[in-house]
């Protein structure tokens, strides 16, 4: 697959002539080329975004809606062709890429489709001073969209749906190790009638094409997914120009295991929250803690369910981990598992590498199964971001929950309990933008969505996505 920018409603070559390979991370091979956009190809995309503004920040809320609803649709129809270059792409399980990240791009569409009719403007009557407020909401103009590589379309439509929900233009840039399914996006949205130069999409890597969006000076707001160390650069780059910003960034979320759940579903859902997508989804839980009464049988049941696991080529059906992303990554994640004795840890499952038939050279690894007695190792700080949990047990629920908060991270968190008492302590006193009791990753598109401390600054989802896209403005109107 030959990959080109989508810039104006055209597919065009990046104008420096420079390209990347994208591999396929399944056999460890090249199978295709995608620009790596510079400063002059941002340029364009800004220049047909900002001709684009005027009309579409004043087309009406309904036909804006129609738009948005029909890309979903032709989403779902190409199902089978998005999936399977997700898959591609990306080393996931054709599974998943179908059951989960194509239906959620398509429902990213509909869901501010029917949003942005319902978003209104706020009035207040100022009693006494004969006056009224109103808070209009306006389109800012034009802004950046990055995004990571884990869920390549699914949190790439996260941001593009509400941007241009709420009249603004977008210039976008998917991964550079994942472009895909963001190129195809262009294809359906010139089908859906979008009109050009409302989505540009200029591939390329971070270094390059990303950074151009961040420093241009016209592009006023970034939504940003990716890793914490290039949020805190975009920070940096973005403060002096006073860009508006969200940044939804790493994790290494708690896993809180306590006696008195139900053990078989917090067995099944912990296998999910521990290996989904090879452990490359910033809400998998990566730190199991469970209560030192339950600790054995867990470990014995746990180890049992994972080792069950099959690690295969992402096209077959039956594949429950597919390939990592890149050799990089994988080399990255596997040097973590490699430091876990020398930090006090034990292997209970898993650690090496996989072959897979007729893929030998395909970023295998199994699902790997870390005990550890110190939550100050390196295995419990920093994100590593593949198929590697750790477990560890805790006697009381102040321990649980100082263990709980002690990393730099806040993304997510999740509780297993019956009781209720302490299902509100520690949804209260977790330090995350999310707690999930008795469940994992059950999204409601209209919560808010996003990290504290080191996870990120800002809310997307639902309302909050389209206060972010937009700028209130009070007008403040005095009558005799
Ligand atoms: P990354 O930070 O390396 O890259 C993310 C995106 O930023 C890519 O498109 C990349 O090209 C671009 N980029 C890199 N340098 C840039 C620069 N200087 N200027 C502008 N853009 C730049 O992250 P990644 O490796 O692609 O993704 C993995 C990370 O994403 C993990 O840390 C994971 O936790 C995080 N993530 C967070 C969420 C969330 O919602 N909080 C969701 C998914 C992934």
């Amino acid at each position: 697959m030959k990959i080109q920018n989508y810039i104006n409603g055209k597919f065009v070559n990046p104008i420096k002539g420079n390209w990347l390979n994208n591999y396929n991370p399944a056999i460890g091979e090249v199978y295709g080329q995608t620009p790596n956009s510079t400063k002059e190809d941002v340029e364009e995309a800004y220049k047909a975004a900002a001709e684009a503004f005027p009309k579409w920040s004043n087309t009406s809320l309904e036909k804006r809606s129609k738009i948005l609803s029909k890309i979903a649709d032709l989403i779902l129809d190409k199902i089978d062709i998005l999936a399977e270059a997700e898959s591609k792409d990306n080393g996931k399980p054709i599974r998943l890429a179908k059951k989960v990240d194509i239906p959620r791009a398509a429902s990213n569409f509909k869901f501010f489709a029917n949003a942005i009719t319902q978003f209104s403007s706020e009035a207040h009557e100022s009693v006494g001073l004969n006056a009224i407020n109103f808070t209009l909401r306006q389109s800012i103009g034009i802004v950046g969209c990055i995004s990571p590589w884990n869920l390549p379309l699914y949190l790439f439509t996260w941001k593009i749906a509400p941007a241009i929900a709420a009249g603004n233009c977008v210039v976008a840039k998917p991964s550079e190790i994942t472009p895909a399914t963001a190129y195809l996006l262009g294809e359906i949205c010139t089908e859906a009638g979008l009109p050009k130069g409302v989505l540009n999409i200029v591939h390329g890597l971070g270094t390059s094409t990303g950074q151009a969006i961040i420093e241009h000076p016209k592009i006023k707001a970034i939504s940003f997914t990716g890793g914490t160390k290039t949020g805190a650069h975009i920070a940096k780059i973005a403060a002096p120009m006073f860009k508006k910003l969200s940044l939804e960034l790493g994790g290494k979320n708690p896993n809180i295991i306590f006696a008195d759940c139900d053990y078989q579903k917090m067995l099944a859902t912990t296998v999910r929250s521990s290996f989904s997508n090879q452990g490359q989804i910033c809400l998998c839980g990566s730190r199991i803690l469970i209560e030192e009464t339950i600790y054995e049988k867990f470990k014995k049941d746990f180890i049992k369910k994972v080792s069950e696991l099959k690690v295969g080529h992402p096209s077959e059906e039956n594949t429950d981990l597919g390939a990592l992303v890149s050799k990089e990554h994988l080399e990255k994640v596997k040097s973590f598992i490699d430091i876990a004795e020398k930090e006090g840890g034990k292997i209970l499952f898993g650690g090496n590498k996989v072959e897979v038939e007729n893929s030998k050279n395909g970023y295998y690894l199994q699902p790997t199964i870390i005990e550890v007695s110190d939550n100050k190792c390196k295995l419990n700080q920093e994100e590593i971001f593949g198929p590697v949990v750790t477990i560890m047990s805790f006697k009381t629920d102040e321990e649980a929950l100082t263990l709980a908060n002690d990393t730099k991270y806040g993304l997510a968190a999740t509780v297993w309990t019956n009781n209720l008492n302490r299902t509100m302590q520690f949804s209260k006193q977790l330090q995350t933008g999310i707690v999930w009791v008795n469940t994992w990753m059950l999204r409601d598109l209209r919560t808010a969505f996003g990290g504290v401390k080191n996870s990120g600054v800002g809310r997307e989802g639902g309302f909050e996505a389209l206060r972010f896209f937009t700028e209130p403005k009070n007008i403040c109107i005095q009558y005799e």
